[in-house]
């Protein structure tokens, strides 16, 4: 399947992968509710393993173990099932119910989990992320001086803005060498299939990925459950209902999308390789050519470790707004700062927290590849910027 245009949006959503195509048409197949008893409903039961069997490869969980995968509708209700049930899972004093953490700049689904737990009354301490490098002295002074019990702290993997990889194991043991019992989470959406991790290597308690950033569908999402974690009933489930999904995510399992995720997953996984390094080759085709034909476009290039699919980029003689216009006139598809944050008229908290001034961050492309992309939408877009420099920059 060929994508419409020049798509270079990827971190938005992506498009279906022949995989995931296929896996959805088979899925429609089997359409019985998983939960019911008769055979119709046991063939759903049965897909519904085989993809969790499916995704829990791809997070490295053994064939046999009590950590927990559970499939959501997206990432950011599994965001909210990690950080809210944590919060809500035991008694707390209301008058000072405990301490939350998070890094500056956190995808608004996480930020948002935060922003609701301090009008509860926790206190939240956000971890600067300036140049998008996770300030771990803070982070300890945090942890040190935290005036109640760290209870619960999230560090997303990948910055969606910037690119930005921060340094997630790290974090996760200086919050763990003082509070043992606090849960740990990661949003990992933007590095699935992007970076090598697993939520063992990383060390986190619960980590969150979505369907559709990886070439499948919207409608699914995954969260991991350590057995540890489990254990502590550090999670109560923030939806009651039929009890699906271990009683974490209640509402009958969406197996159309579920059955796309694990096949998308499962081909993501098997070429990651080759993958990564078509969209390394990419990243440095669009560099140098930035380099060459737009030399005033400016990169927010993070100062440490960054996945090379997501480019930040400011074309300071034009309104992102306008650029992003004009670009897709010409059938080339990026976003100003963040997708999910084109509902709000606020600034893009991450590109504040990275440092970038009101003025640059005014004037910010996101450009985000997948090994779908070719050379040819490289030279689109620069053909594009260049062009929309020369006849827009007065609009300004
Ligand atoms: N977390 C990050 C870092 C994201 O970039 C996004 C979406 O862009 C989400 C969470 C939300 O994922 P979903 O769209 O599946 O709810």
């Amino acid at each position: 399947m060929k994508m419409t245009g020049h798509y270079l949006d990827n971190s938005a959503t992506t498009m279906p992968s022949d995989a995931a195509r296929e896996a959805i048409n088979n899925a429609l197949e089997v359409w019985g509710n998983p939960s019911s008893v008769h055979s119709l409903g046991q063939n759903a039961a049965a897909l519904l393993r085989e993809c969790r069997a499916s995704v829990a490869k791809t997070f490295g969980m053994p064939k046999f173990t009590a950590d927990r995968l559970i499939f959501t509708s997206c990432g950011t209700e599994s965001n909210a099932i990690a950080i809210l049930g944590c919060a809500h899972s035991k008694k707390r004093d209301p008058l000072n119910p405990g301490t939350v953490i998070l890094s500056a700049g956190e995808h608004s689904s996480v930020e948002k989990c935060a922003a609701q737990l301090e009008a509860e009354g926790y206190t939240a301490v956000r971890v600067p992320t300036v140049g998008g490098v996770l300030d771990l002295d803070y982070l300890k002074e945090a942890v040190e001086n935290a005036q109640s019990p760290v209870i619960v702290a999230a560090f997303m993997l990948v910055n969606n803005e910037t690119g930005a990889l921060y340094d997630v194991k790290k974090a996760a043991q200086i919050v763990k060498a003082k509070y043992p019992d606090a849960l740990v989470h990661c949003d990992a959406v933007q590095g699935y299939m992007k970076t090598r991790f697993t939520p063992y290597t990383l060390g986190v308690d619960t980590l969150t990925v979505s369907a559709h950033k990886i070439h499948s569908i919207r409608g699914a999402g995954a969260l991991f459950i350590s057995a540890e974690a489990v254990k502590r009933k550090n999670i109560v489930t923030i939806a009651p209902g039929g009890g699906q999904e271990s009683g974490l995510r209640s509402g009958t399992e969406n197996t159309v999308s579920i059955a796309a995720f694990a096949a998308a997953a499962t081909d993501s996984f098997g070429h990651y390789a080759e993958n990564r390094a078509k969209v390394e080759e990419l990243r440095a085709y669009l560099d140098s050519s930035l380099a060459e034909r737009c030399p005033t476009v400016r990169q927010n290039r993070p100062s440490g470790e960054f996945v090379p699919n997501i480019c930040s980029i400011v074309v300071s003689e034009v309104r992102s707004e306008t650029m992003l216009n004009y670009l897709s006139s010409r059938e080339v598809y990026v976003s100003a700062g963040s997708a999910c944050s084109a509902h709000s008229k606020k600034k893009s908290s991450a590109l504040e927290a990275f440092g970038v001034s009101p003025d640059s961050a005014d004037s910010t492309l996101r450009v985000s590849l997948s090994y779908m992309n070719t050379a040819d939408d490289i030279d689109a877009l620069v053909d594009g910027l260049a062009a929309g420099i020369a006849t827009l920059q007065k609009k300004r």
